[in-house]
């Protein structure tokens, strides 16, 4: 087997970094072999079968194609749990992981009611729900693709949750709801000018309606979001915002304006203004 990582990282060399390379190897035969990350250090002249390579060598095909792992892998770790990663669907991100452990420091509360909005995955309201205990937890997405891996990532990790299609663009704030503790969102914040920053795995591959807004309005989400919890969160309910590093003060601003207080920006681990919480 070690001469079949040696072969794999010459291959993967040139497209990847040494580091991507060492965690690409051992997700492969994490997958391939159900591996632990020590049974994998420890493992040496292992045999694989004609059957193993041929699937090795057609992931190293994806992955010089810039293929997220994944997506290859169909599925990904956050939060310590398990999720299902199909295309048309955001990859949940570790900044994300972030947002998600703010909100449950902070709302250790009696049975709050939660609303994520942009569920994708349903990354963020699983492991809310899986953390929160005794939360009621909706979510949402205009897309039937999201809705869908949502539930079954809910059902993986035996997480109730309701999911519900609704589009926050669609001006339709009057729709019949319960009161809502938190509402949190992680909506597309990325700027059309901001595409020449970005890695080829993401541009080629991942849902353009989940990372862009225009460049002329930035907060386009946002705004729409403040505008529901203005009617849907009870007073002293909370919105949390994962957000583009560029936008921090504007969505501060913005939240202020429309009557939110106590409006706090946070960094993520490198520093950058990254999530937002205010209270209603
Ligand atoms: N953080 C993501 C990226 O830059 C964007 C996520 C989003 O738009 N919500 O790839």
């Amino acid at each position: 087997m070690k001469a079949g990582i040696a072969s794999i990282r010459k291959e993967l060399t040139g497209n990847y970094s040494g580091t991507e390379i060492d965690s690409l190897i051992f997700l492969i035969f994490e997958k391939l072999k159900g591996y632990s990350r020590t049974q994998f250090l420890l493992s040496k002249d292992e045999f694989l079968s004609d059957v193993e390579r041929q699937e090795i060598s057609q992931i190293l095909a994806r992955l010089k194609n810039h293929e997220p792992i994944q997506y290859i892998m169909g599925e990904t770790e956050f939060y310590d749990l398990p999720f299902y990663t199909v295309p048309g669907v955001l990859i949940p991100r570790p900044e994300t992981e972030e947002l998600v452990q703010w909100i449950i420091q902070q709302n250790q509360i009696p049975e709050p009611t939660i609303l994520d909005i942009g569920c994708g995955t349903g990354c963020i309201s699983i492991s809310l729900r899986k953390n929160i205990p005794d939360s009621t937890v909706l979510a949402c997405d205009i897309s039937h693709v999201c809705l869908e891996t949502t539930r079954r990532n809910a059902e993986r990790n035996a997480a109730e949750i309701t999911d519900f299609e609704y589009d926050i663009l669609d001006g339709n704030l009057e729709i019949d709801f319960p009161e809502l503790d938190i509402i949190v969102s992680n909506p597309p914040y990325v700027c059309q000018n901001e595409k020449n920053r970005m890695e080829k795995n993401v541009l080629d591959y991942e849902p353009e309606m989940a990372l862009f807004v225009p460049d002329s309005n930035s907060l386009l989400f946002y705004s729409a979001i403040a505008d529901f919890a203005r009617i849907h969160l009870k007073k002293g309910g909370r919105i949390y915002f994962e957000i583009n590093e560029a936008f921090g003060k504007e969505c501060k601003k913005m939240l202020q304006e429309k009557g939110f207080q106590d409006c706090h920006l946070k960094k993520d681990i490198h520093g950058k203004d990254r999530m937002i919480c205010a209270v209603h």
